[in-house]
């Protein structure tokens, strides 16, 4: 009788407030990619179709808090994922998109969308569609708990393996000062 397959670890991801360079980093591991897929699964993350976080082992979120949209996806990732990491900078400290914390948000749509010179009959956006901006950026710990956090703009691609590959093999993640960067 064949062997029952072994459950693979479930992961989400997201980017809220980010680039995706975080999520261009954990690509980086390049081939480790496919030693990585033989244990893990992927829920909803910008690399498959899936709308909606499911129950899950790992939640991996970039970016951080600047809309109200934001903070839907990372209560749902908090209320599903066992583990939830902030990863990078954005996520951990609002990251350099939190540099617009000392302009008043106002000022900022006015500036973007109806003062800018090449506007003409400029207004602010106001479908109900889109999400309502949050007077600042904030941290993901400031809206839910965190679990992990991996500083770094993006951490680089051996900082998230050896974080992966220590939480995949039961251990509690260490990374060492050289994996350990802010810029
Ligand atoms: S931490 Fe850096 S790389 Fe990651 S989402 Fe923020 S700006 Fe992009």
């Amino acid at each position: 009788m064949p062997a029952p397959e072994q459950k693979k670890i479930r992961i989400a991801t997201t980017s809220l407030a980010g680039c995706f360079g975080c999520h261009m980093s954990l690509l980086d591991i390049d081939e480790r990619l496919f030693a990585l897929l033989e244990q893990v699964e992927f829920d909803r993350s910008p690399l498959t179709d899936i709308k909606h976080c499911g129950p899950c082992d790992i939640g991996l979120v970039e970016g951080g808090i600047c809309n109200a949209e934001n903070v839907h996806v990372l209560r749902e990732f908090r209320n599903n994922c066992k583990i939830l990491v902030a990863v990078g900078a954005c996520a951990v400290t609002g990251g350099l998109p939190a540099q617009r914390n000392h302009l008043s948000l106002a000022d900022c749509l006015q500036e973007v969308y109806v003062t800018e010179i090449s506007l003409h009959n400029g207004m602010i956006p106001n479908d109900p569609e889109l999400p309502l901006p949050l007077d600042k950026v904030h941290p993901l710990h400031e809206v839910v708990k965190v679990d992990y956090f991996i500083p770094g703009c993006p951490p680089s691609a051996d900082t998230l393996w050896k974080f992966l590959t220590d939480l995949l093999t039961g251990r509690t993640p260490k990374l060492g000062a050289d994996l350990i960067r802010y810029d």
